[in-house]
């Protein structure tokens, strides 16, 4: 820890209480508020936020190497196009993946993930082997590819390594098209200290495993994999796909009598370090008890959309003071205000009601989910973030006030009009993490070189 400081003057900040004025904001040299005042007086030769400044936002799920395929499923291939016929494509993309495209496409993603003011992401990763299954002569060869990517673009990480070892519920054997992806709990143990004895956690990087689902571990192997992981990693975030299709709730229910949530609840501690993937489907009492858990619902609600999944029951879940943050998971959309819509938007077609998920006391709708994904893609991170307040990492956004979509507005109809508004482009003009600008005008330092080397990659996959 050094006492350099930083300072920054903000004539309007959202901070955990909501809109402040004349906020002066203090961090050190580790990238970490110390201080953060409203109502201060300016002090000589601070330097002034170009525009009111908001928490960037965590993603929690990502899987970064899906990016370069976003787009090009989107055609009718089968008679009945669904979650399973994508895939299947998915799969012919991830089995030609090398380092060094992954390591291209996960910069690039990154980049643009900052630009639209994600600060940091949760990356589910799977892809662990060469072409043929075999192990890399560094096990953990294509997670520090993504790791050291994140890095370069100044995003932060929370590094997730899947286990996945079967093809479905009672211990399927693998298919071939899964041997990339394949490990015993105790072999991905091994990777994720291999990986993390090459890159140590710090300030904008920790660990945590995901099981992939109910489908590809066992009871026992999710055991282990949690045991393992306590001896090193204690508290660390556990993150799970759970019930994202209606076909694997059904295979859960034949298989174990239970649906995935309810069978995940009934036998595991889920709590605060648990991040529920996908949990679109589940009946009114999973609803209930989820919110109980203080477990996080992983919302993704385009990609949810874009592969026809269905909609998360959030109001009974929210009114049930549910946790919930938002990903962008396959990045057929890289926008957390696009997520946030579309999850309230999905909510008023349904009901054909208007403004379903505010509540009495948020009754501004952009607001309650705004600050609901803050917290919750903190918790579902391990990291703290989502929050300009001491302690916190030094991650925020600089919003244009001159933007259609807000100028001339009081401050409590500015995220309104960030979320809701779609006119000409992002209100995002800067973007800081760790105190650190990586995003000026709408730029990224490193966006002209990612840009290339991502479209060499893509041209390799596609070609
Ligand atoms: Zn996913």
């Amino acid at each position: 820890m050094t006492t350099d400081r930083h300072v920054l003057f903000a004539a309007h900040a959202y901070l955990p209480q909501g809109w402040r004025h004349d906020v002066l904001l203090e961090w050190n040299a580790d990238g970490m508020l110390v201080a953060v005042t409203p109502g201060s007086p300016v002090p000589a030769g601070t330097p002034r936020a170009n525009g009111p400044i908001v928490p960037g936002m965590p993603n929690l799920h990502s899987h970064a190497f899906q990016r370069a395929m976003a787009g090009l499923a989107e055609y009718r291939a089968q008679s009945s196009d669904n979650f399973w016929s994508w895939r299947d494509l998915m799969y012919r993309f991830a089995a030609r993946m090398t380092p060094e495209r992954l390591a291209a496409i996960a910069r690039w993603l990154y980049v643009e993930m900052l630009k639209a003011g994600y600060t940091s992401v949760c990356e589910f990763h799977y892809v662990h082997h060469a072409q043929d299954g075999s192990r890399y002569g560094n096990a953990a060869e294509l997670g520090q590819c993504v790791v050291d990517a994140a890095s370069q673009a100044g995003i932060g990480m929370t590094m997730l390594p899947v286990l996945y070892q079967y093809s479905g519920f009672g211990k399927r054997e693998p298919r071939p098209d899964q041997r990339r992806f394949l490990n015993t709990p105790e072999s991905l143990l091994d990777l994720l200290l291999t990986l993390r004895r090459a890159r140590p956690g710090h300030g904008a990087l920790t660990y945590g495993v995901a099981p992939h689902s109910l489908r590809a571990v066992s009871s026992a192997s999710l055991h282990t994999l949690l045991d393992g992981l306590d001896a090193h990693l204690p508290g660390a975030p556990v993150h799970i796909h759970i019930a994202e299709q209606t076909g694997e709730v059904e295979e859960c229910l034949a298989a174990t009598g239970a649906r995935p949530v309810a069978w995940l609840l009934e036998h595991f501690n889920v709590d605060a370090r648990w991040c529920l993937v996908h949990a679109t489907h589940v009946d009114e009492g999973e609803t209930a008890a989820l919110a109980a858990s203080g477990a996080v619902a992983g919302l993704c609600p385009t990609t949810e959309a874009n592969l026809g999944d269905g909609l998360f029951p959030a109001r009974p879940y929210l009114d049930a003071n549910g946790w919930i943050g938002v990903g962008s998971d396959s990045h057929i959309a890289v926008d957390w205000r696009s997520e946030l819509r579309l999850l309230e938007y999905g909510q008023r077609l349904t009901l054909r009601q208007r403004n379903v998920l505010a509540s009495e006391t948020r009754p501004q709708v952009a607001d309650r989910l705004f600050a609901a994904a803050l917290a919750g893609g903190a918790r579902a991170s391990g990291r703290p973030v989502g929050a300009l307040a001491p302690g916190q990492r030094a991650d925020w956004l600089v919003l244009d006030g001159t933007h259609p979509s807000i100028d001339g507005r009081k401050p409590d109809d500015w995220l309104a009009g960030v979320v809701f508004g779609e006119h000409g482009g992002s209100p995002i003009v800067e973007v800081h993490t760790g105190g650190r600008c990586v995003v000026r005008d709408g730029r990224h330092e490193e966006e002209a070189q990612a840009y290339a080397d991502y479209r060499e990659a893509v041209s390799h996959l596609l070609g």
